[in-house]
């Protein structure tokens, strides 16, 4: 039987918002990983006092509350593996200030990146973090993801962005941390502990993010390559030259065919292609600076530079990319395109490497794997394309995901760019901060001593990802 009292729920947010029915809760059971479990409640708070009411009814059950923006991310982050109630922020989407003169703008945690974009237009500034899921994913969730995209080789992630923000504590008691201003030096940044917290520490009620003028002109080029190795160096060359690309992206060539098949991209179908942009006020400046990314690309041996500053075909391409993981699914209809092993960060001397090392793994594993992503930002994805009912692709990935995190780690990489650990990586996240993980439980109990705020994550998720929360898997 449910712990969770509904009557008490409906009390604080409304019969409307609280939903308790299997249908519902099984939408809620999931995001866009493999991992699955149901919550026993999903509440939806219209306002700040909401939540406090709400924590202070979890604390004092001892009911774990998970914080969800859109659900997007892909580790299995907002996954309620012990159950409890999912708090949907999505209903609070109010852009409460856009204040041109000091640089910032004050949003509620369920604003969803585009809109928070199209809002700020007008203004001639925008929101850079910007991951390929902005016309989903919240600001909520960026901030406890730290989630970055192909503009944050310039303009940085969304760690960078934040400047303040307000955050009810497991015990309802409402905080602010940070400062509007643009310094502020003394004491510990805990609206910074926040970003990548992935909801484990307090639920963000409001944030005060940073904005950068949007750029008179843009420039896309695209360099193919026929080995990825080859790619991989140019990548490494140019973010060691001084150049600033405002975005620099590696697809590999099982990227390229799904993202034809997908989007109808027209891509040549080759090893490897790097997309790279330079942005600016002046022609004069982004030309100097595409030339000299242009000489690095030949440098490694590429061919068919193309550049534009048309902005339809420059949107059609990145509207492409952006599709690529949903893509993925259609490179071979009977492989499913998983989240498994889908982000890590290596230097950039260590890209070329990593690329060919994917593939290797895979091949030696019996699957297909992909190499992609922001890395100019140095993030590497991947993604295992598999037969999920098959018991065996299974094990494999079980191998191919640790050979990977093996790999990342003996470079001195990480487990995640920008993707978050959640379910996914928390083994992998385990092995890398093993001298740090007694502290970082030691900051969660200070936080949150009943342990309520989405447990069962980051340094206390499961050592056996597989067997943690794949029904899926559990049931072949
Ligand atoms: C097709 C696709 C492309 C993607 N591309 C990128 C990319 O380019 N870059 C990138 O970084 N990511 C990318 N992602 C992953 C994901 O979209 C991002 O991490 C995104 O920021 C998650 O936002 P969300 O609102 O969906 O958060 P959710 O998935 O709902 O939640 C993410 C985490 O945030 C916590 N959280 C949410 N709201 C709050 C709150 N108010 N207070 C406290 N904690 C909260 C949750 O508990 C959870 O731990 C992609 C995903 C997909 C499906």
């Amino acid at each position: 039987m449910s712990s969770v009292n509904i009557e008490k729920l409906k009390e604080i947010v409304g019969e409307n918002n609280v939903l308790y029915h299997k249908a519902d809760l099984y939408v809620y059971g999931s995001d866009s990983s493999v991992h699955e479990a149901m919550p026993e409640a999903v509440v939806r708070p219209l306002n700040t006092e909401q939540v406090q009411a709400v924590m202070r009814y979890a604390n004092s059950e001892k009911i774990p509350v998970i914080p969800r923006g859109s659900g997007s991310g892909m580790c299995g982050q907002v996954v309620p593996v012990q159950g409890g109630i999912v708090l949907d922020m999505k209903a609070m989407n109010r852009i409460l200030e856009i204040n041109p003169q000091d640089g910032y703008c004050r949003v509620e945690p369920g604003v969803v990146d585009d809109d928070l974009n199209r809002a700020l237009k007008p203004y001639g500034v925008f929101y850079p973090p910007t991951p390929a899921s902005s016309c989903a994913a919240t600001i909520g969730g960026e901030i406890a993801n730290n989630a970055s995209g192909g503009r944050s080789v310039k303009y940085g992630a969304a760690r960078d962005a934040i400047l303040a923000m307000k955050v009810v504590m497991p015990n309802g008691d409402l905080l602010s941390f940070g400062s509007t201003t643009r310094v502020a030096a003394s004491g510990y940044p805990l609206e910074r502990l926040m970003v990548g917290s992935e909801g484990t520490l307090a639920v963000i009620v409001e944030a005060c993010l940073r904005f950068v003028p949007i750029p008179k002109l843009r420039c896309l080029g695209t360099a193919k390559f026929n080995k990825l190795s080859e790619a991989g160096n140019a990548i490494s060359d140019i973010m060691g030259s001084g150049c600033q690309p405002s975005m620099l992206e590696l697809i590999d060539k099982i990227a390229i065919v799904a993202a034809n098949k997908a989007a109808k991209l027209g891509l040549p179908e080759v090893e490897a292609i790097l997309l790279y942009e330079a942005d600016g006020m002046t022609k004069d400046v982004i030309d100097t600076e595409m030339a000299k990314i242009q000489a690095i690309c030949e440098k490694h041996n590429c061919f068919g530079i193309e550049s534009s500053y048309e902005e339809k075909e420059r949107a059609r391409i990145w509207a492409g990319r952006a599709k690529l993981f949903p893509s993925l699914s259609k490179y071979d209809e009977r492989l499913a395109s998983t989240s498994l092993a889908d982000d890590m960060a290596v230097p950039f001397s260590k890209m070329a490497e990593c690329a060919d090392k994917i593939h290797e793994i895979a091949e030696r594993n019996g699957l297909v794997m992909t190499a992609y992503g922001h890395c100019g930002a140095g993030c590497m994805h991947t993604k295992i394309l598999m037969d999920t009912d098959q018991h065996i692709s299974w094990e494999n990935a079980r191998k191919a995901v640790a050979e990977i995190y093996d790999f990342v780690r003996s470079v001195g990489g990480t487990t995640s760019a920008e993707h978050g650990i959640g379910l996914s990586k928390a083994q992998a996240f385990k092995t890398e901060k093993a001298a740090s993980l007694e502290l970082m439980r030691r900051i969660k109990r200070a936080f949150d001593p009943n342990n309520i705020m989405n447990p069962g994550k980051l340094m206390d998720g499961p050592d056996d990802w597989v067997e943690a929360t794949t029904l899926r898997y559990q049931s072949n």
